[in-house]
């Protein structure tokens, strides 16, 4: 179970659905990312509750209608939670894509967090230790609420190279896959 803070003061508008067109693109694109071995990979940036201490969270999914699984923990040095948990490139998900049976704390152990709207994702340790009613954001901006359901995760885009294309040999794609990659008249991609 995954809890988000439910701020006191109002959230900000969260953006609207793709249309229809942009949907079947991305659908294209994804099925192009899937036969090429493309992972997606976000990371999210936690504290435990307990300890005070960063650590993150690797997400990774194989295309868009996969959901993200949890690929790894990894602790992090004290100094990386130093600055601003908002990463510039946070993207917001729908929790909907998210398997996040693996979760679980690095320094303690917990299996679930609390994300608050400062961006601070802290594990559920100390909620759970005082009797889990209200909570308080600690380490992170104070802020006390209720938790109702999360219904969004933010992540940033993992830096460096994806894990693309390691020991995934072509036979492993199964030949009905190749239906679905694009024509290749369309639009090559950029940025890679
Ligand atoms: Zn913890
Ligand atoms: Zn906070």
């Amino acid at each position: 179970m995954t809890n988000w803070l439910k701020p006191y003061s109002k959230l900000p508008a969260t953006r609207a659905t793709a249309l229809p067109a942009k949907q079947d693109f991305n659908a294209k694109l994804a099925a192009f990312k899937k036969a090429h071995g493309f992972r997606e990979r976000y990371t999210m940036l936690c504290h435990c509750s307990r300890h005070g201490r960063p650590f993150e969270v690797v997400f990774e999914r194989a295309s868009e209608a996969d959901r993200f699984t949890v690929s790894a923990v990894n602790k992090l040095a004290e100094h990386a939670g130093g600055g601003s948990s908002a990463a510039p490139q946070e993207k917001r998900f729908d929790v909907k894509q998210f398997n996040t049976s693996g979760w679980h704390c690095a320094w303690c152990s917990a299996q679930s967090w609390i994300h608050c709207h400062c961006g601070r994702n802290n594990c559920d340790y100390r909620f759970r230790q005082t009797g889990g009613t209200l909570y308080k954001c600690e380490p992170g901006c104070g802020a006390t609420g209720d938790i109702v359901p999360m219904t969004e995760i933010a992540a940033s885009a993992a830096s460096g190279a994806p894990a693309s294309m390691k020991g995934r040999g072509a036979s492993a794609l199964p030949s009905t896959n190749r239906t679905s990659l694009p024509r290749p008249d369309l639009p090559r991609l950029t940025g890679k």
